[in-house]
């Protein structure tokens, strides 16, 4: 059975896409057959996993108006088990399309159940809002994934978040789950970073990964070079961290079952 993970957080910067890029390639550096969903119209895990978003026939906006099937949209083998399905600029404009339209929140979700069997994870990346695109992510997703980046305002938005997620259990999907939260962009220098996953820990009753994603600006280079960090700089901190997150999501994933 393949799992279908959302990463979302509606505040901008606090690792979703470097977590979605790295998480992705991580998973299929271990054998696992990965489709990496980008529901962002930057597209920067689109071109972060080397696929050069302009330029490809299909994109996650055709999809999303009924334009393309998803087997259109797909890039086959970006990387070794790894397939993405990858958005621009013109995704911006699907909200627009879709005022009126019905069943609008179930798009994505239709499209995936066609060709989830040939995987083993689905990542999906989502913008930084609680828009039409990040709930048809949480309707499409087993679980959600929550990056946290380690600053003073780490806690703002939460509750928002996590009431948007209920939201969606009690009315689009029952069985969306929220997997966890993630730390990213720690510094062991400052007692800031310390701090705030302590605070969270105390104030959050939500699993919390073990692997605690470090500052480390490998992971910040990476994508000018349309590459993930496991291949960029495999003995960089940042590529150790998201090979341990990756494991820790294999492990919990069997633990679930
Ligand atoms: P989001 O998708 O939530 O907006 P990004 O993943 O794009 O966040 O990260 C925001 C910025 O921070 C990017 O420039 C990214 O390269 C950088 N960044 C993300 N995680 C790290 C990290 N662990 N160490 C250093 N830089 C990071
Ligand atoms: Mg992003």
């Amino acid at each position: 059975m393949s799992r279908i993970i959302a990463i979302a957080n509606q505040k901008g910067g606090v690792g979703k896409t470097t977590t979605a890029i790295n998480l992705s390639s991580c998973l299929a550096s271990f054998g696992k057959k990965v489709l990496s969903i980008d529901l962002d119209p930057q597209g920067n895990m689109s071109s972060g996993l080397g696929v050069d978003k302009d330029e490809v026939e299909y994109n996650a906006y055709d999809l999303i108006i009924g334009n393309a099937k998803i087997e259109d949209c797909i890039c086959k083998n970006v990387i070794e088990n790894l397939d993405v399905l990858p958005s621009n600029i013109n995704l911006s404009a699907a909200e627009i399309e879709l005022i009126g339209v019905d069943n609008k929140e179930f798009i994505i979700r239709d499209e995936v159940a066609r060709v989830r069997d040939n995987y083993d994870y689905v990542i999906i990346d989502c913008p930084p809002a609680l828009s039409m695109l990040t709930i048809n992510a949480m309707t499409t997703a087993d679980s959600v994934l929550v990056p946290i980046q380690c600053e003073y305002y780490a806690l703002e938005g939460l509750s928002q978040l996590i009431h948007t997620i209920e939201l969606v259990q009690e009315r689009l999907n029952p069985s969306l789950k929220i997997e966890g939260v993630v730390f990213t962009m720690y510094d062991a220098r400052t007692n800031l970073s310390l701090q705030v996953v302590e605070n969270v820990k105390d104030n959050l009753d939500q699993t919390i990964y073990k692997t605690i994603i470090p500052r480390n600006i490998r992971l910040a280079e990476a994508p000018s070079y349309g590459m993930p960090i496991n291949l960029y700089d495999p003995k960089s901190t940042g590529a150790e961290s998201y090979m341990l997150l990756a494991e820790e999501v294999i492990n919990k994933g069997e633990e679930d079952d």
